[in-house]
């Protein structure tokens, strides 16, 4: 048994002191006063906020983008992860040329064994849909797959799906509880842009994948939601014109959007840059204007989750946007910097709390259908936490060799120990276990 004494939760609207008990990996009483009892194992946490265990729902490992390995592994990346206060995270499996969507899951399967340091579950992206696909797409529900990933763009690298594949595809399955994410930028009018012009030059990346580039493709899938009563999830909403509509149909509960902390906190003029070249992402950074706006929107909710789409690749591997950004591999770091810079957008100690607490933990547990084993604090959660508190202002570090967008951001979130599974995981930035002992969701 470990008995945590002194934790400062969150809880409706107020922050209450209580102690925690955990018998292995569960919770098993929250109270105000817990007495310790001998064999038990006693952590004084003195006052410092209490948070469920980090989820990143959006983060790419192991895998190509545009040819180029992402420079995260599964080992890397979930260290990372596990440092920032993310006990669970959300990757991605991606049908390939040639082979199954179950040899995908396998080929993945075989690359994470033994190397995941959180747990780590799978949005799944079938790029065949003749009838032999949609058996095993069945059959990979009723082994508990329930989130998929679509893609309106990326014809070029297989696994574009056009409109009327994806209507079909929330019709045939609406019924079986999955969730659709979608990356919504439209494919046409990206490619119309981009031969109207023929400029590879980074300057031009931002008019091709323009603001209407998001916005049309948006629109058209939250008709498709709205026809088939299938649940979406639009991920890394760029743009306040469609946060907005996306918030225009959430009442009916059909569609849920999230945001990421690039949108929020860097802008487009950092294309023109010498090294602008390593903020490429798809969709692009906007303008300022833009961000403040997309802020004031996660203020108000309008987002249910904020995610990293984390995508690292090294300073080197990014230099071929320099001249040509259609063949530049697109993503930022995000692991390192999710949940400092989530923390920035409030000004008090209580609701940089609470915001975690909601937007990176228990809305993307609800997502996902683990709340509340996970993203909750309550007797029977697992017993993944975060104790943090904001009393050091410190600068956000970032890892060698990856370009770190955002070094000249303090943060004054601490993440001063993470549990996992009721063990001790890390404390002061340092990870205390020499096993990984995450596991596949
Ligand atoms: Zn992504």
């Amino acid at each position: 048994m470990k008995l945590l004494k002194n934790c400062s939760l969150i809880s409706d609207n107020q922050i209450i002191n209580r102690d925690i008990l955990i018998d292995e990996d569960t919770i098993v009483e929250i109270a105000e006063k817990i007495k310790k009892q001998t064999g038990w194992e006693e952590i004084d946490i003195d006052y410092k906020f209490v948070l469920p265990g980090f989820i990143d729902f959006h983060v790419h490992l192991d895998d190509e983008i545009n040819g180029v390995p992402i420079a995260d592994n599964y080992d890397s990346g979930t260290r990372v992860a596990l440092k920032s206060g993310i006990t669970t995270l959300f990757s991605f499996i991606t049908q390939r040329k040639g082979e199954t969507l179950r040899d995908a899951v396998n080929r993945t399967h075989e690359k994470a064994k033994g190397n995941l340091w959180c747990d780590v579950g799978w949005h799944l992206t079938p790029t065949t849909f003749d009838d032999e696909s949609h058996k095993i797409i069945s059959e990979l529900i009723d082994e508990g797959f329930s989130t998929f990933k679509l893609y309106t763009t990326y014809k070029k690298a297989g696994i574009y799906s056009s409109y009327h594949e994806i209507e079909e595809f929330a019709k045939k399955y609406v019924n079986q509880q999955i969730l659709i994410l979608v990356h919504c930028e439209d494919d046409d009018l990206i490619r119309s842009k981009a031969i109207k012009t023929n400029d590879t030059s980074l300057s031009n990346f931002v008019r091709v994948r323009s603001k209407t580039v998001e916005l049309t493709a948006v629109n058209k899938i939250l008709r498709i939601a709205r026809r088939t009563g299938a649940h979406f999830h639009i991920v890394h909403v760029s743009t306040a014109e469609a946060m907005k509509v996306i918030n225009k149909l959430k009442y009916n509960n059909f569609v849920t959007c999230e945001t990421c902390p690039q949108y929020l906190f860097l802008d487009n003029t950092n294309y023109s840059k010498l090294n602008g070249e390593q903020y490429i992402c798809t969709p692009p950074l906007r303008d300022k204007e833009n961000n403040a706006k997309l802020i004031e929107g996660f203020k108000l909710n309008y987002f249910n989750i904020i995610a990293s789409d984390h995508c690292p690749f090294t300073q080197s591997q990014k230099m071929i946007g320099r001249r040509f950004y259609d063949k530049a591999p697109s993503g930022l770091s995000g692991l390192d910097f999710i949940p400092y810079l989530t923390s920035n957008l409030f000004e008090r100690d209580f609701e940089k709390a609470k915001f975690l607490q909601q937007k990176l933990s228990a809305e993307p547990a609800h997502l996902t259908g683990l709340y509340p084993d996970k993203g909750a604090i309550m007797v029977n959660s697992i017993a993944d936490l975060v104790v943090v508190d904001f009393d050091n202002e410190h600068s956000l570090a970032g890892r060698e060799g990856i370009y770190n967008p955002y070094s000249e951001i303090t943060t004054k979130l601490n993440i001063s120990k993470v549990m996992k599974g009721g063990e001790f995981v890390v404390s002061d930035g340092e990870i205390l276990i020499n096993n990984p002992k995450g596991n596949a969701l």
